[in-house]
């Protein structure tokens, strides 16, 4: 069997500005090159995710940074604008992100897994699934329009692997590049690297898709779940 994203529209709800680069870049860019339009939500501003001395004007940083990996990708970027750290399943959130989702109109929905290890990664997580339920309902009203249907739902891989049971696989062994690249746009979080406390971004994003790639057969690979719940689960 071989998935095709031919005509469907992907759109991946993240939490902060680089998250979709580490988790499912590869697999947008498969998606786009299949002919899918694919879009970005980035729900916090990432003004937390702060060098060493601090710097004031992160949030602008690194919106002009996902914007940049988002213009390589071809995908379309929305922003929530939350604070970091404050980003949770409550009413106000919850119709900011149905009203994005309705403006984007997607047929699949690839949001953080539940048990992911940032609490604002747990929170877009239950908010993607609980928004792009209710973009379908007529009963949620906002400025865009009703969905048609309710859109498949899958989770992605934690970062670092850790405590998730992969559902299935997306080859993106053609679409690393576009991957490491568009990491390299979040220059202020790779020169986080240095800092004890945080993690070479990189290497971690490329050993996690290698390892992944060598658990699927092949050389690089993204890790998926679906949703297991009514109407959210697609057919190919
Ligand atoms: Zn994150």
């Amino acid at each position: 069997m071989r998935l095709r994203f031919s005509g469907d529209r992907v759109l991946a709800v993240v939490a902060h500005p680089d998250d979709a680069e580490l988790l499912c870049a590869g697999t947008l860019a498969r998606a786009a090159d299949e002919g899918a339009s694919v879009g970005i939500v980035i729900l916090c501003r990432g003004d937390r995710g702060q060098t060493n001395p601090p710097r004031e004007d992160l949030a602008e940083v690194r919106k002009r940074e996902a914007t940049k990996a988002a213009e390589l990708l071809g995908a379309e970027l929305l922003f929530g604008e939350i604070p970091d750290g404050t980003l949770a399943d409550v009413p106000e959130q919850r119709q900011m992100v149905v009203e994005l989702l309705r403006r984007f109109r997607p047929t699949l929905v690839i949001a953080h897994a539940p048990n992911d290890y940032h609490a604002d990664h747990r929170a877009a997580s239950r908010l993607a699934e609980t928004a792009s339920w209710f973009a379908a309902s007529h009963g949620h009203q906002t400025e865009a329009g009703v969905l048609e249907r309710v859109p498949g739902l899958w989770f992605m891989d934690t970062v670092g692997m850790s405590g998730f049971d992969a559902g299935f696989y997306v080859d993106i062994t053609s679409y690393v590049e576009v991957k490491r690249r568009m990491l390299r746009f979040h220059e202020s979080q790779l020169a986080r690297g240095a800092d004890q406390s945080f993690s070479a971004l990189e290497a971690m994003m490329l050993q996690q898709c290698s390892v992944r790639g060598e658990q699927a057969g092949v050389s690089a690979a993204e890790a998926f779940r679906w949703a297991g719940t009514w109407k959210r689960t697609l057919a190919f």
